[in-house]
């Protein structure tokens, strides 16, 4: 079947979307079990992206760079520079890593009022 560019580009925003708010909401202090959670989707992420190519190029990418797991902002730092990775790669502008602060929000408020404490 012939590749389909807008579909592709499509799974590709939402995925970073997801893979961006992910991130803003990591803890600031995760414990062991919070990194190792987030290494391990990360691991998988790269190895069941839908894109076959598009898992290949990236699951050596994250074999050059290393998941940052320890932080939420090295968490957040880290997965910004993939992307512009991936953005280099395929000739678009970076994004300014600085600029990622509040960039990224899931709209879901203060979890725990939202579960009416
Ligand atoms: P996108 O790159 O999708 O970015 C969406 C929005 O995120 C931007 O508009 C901007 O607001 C913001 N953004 C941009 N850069 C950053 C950053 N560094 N950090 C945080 N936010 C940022 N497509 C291919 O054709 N070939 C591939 O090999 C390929 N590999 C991919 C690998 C992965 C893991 C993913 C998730 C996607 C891949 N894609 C690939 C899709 C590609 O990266 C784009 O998602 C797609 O081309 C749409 O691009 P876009 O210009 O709309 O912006």
């Amino acid at each position: 079947k012939l590749e389909n560019a807008t579909a592709k580009a499509e799974l590709g925003r939402a995925s970073w979307k997801l893979f961006h708010t992910m991130m803003a909401r990591f803890p600031e202090k995760p414990t062991e079990e919070d990194s190792l959670a987030l290494k391990t989707y990360i691991k998988l992420f790269a190895r069941l992206y839908p894109c076959g190519d598009c898992a290949s190029h990236f699951q050596k990418l994250i074999k050059k760079f290393p998941p940052q797991i320890g932080s939420r902002n090295s968490a957040a730092g880290w997965a910004c520079h993939v992307h512009n990775q991936v953005n280099e790669r395929l000739e678009k502008p970076a994004f300014d890593c600085n600029k990622i602060g509040d960039f990224y929000d899931c709209g879901c408020g203060d979890d725990k009022k939202a579960a009416g404490e």
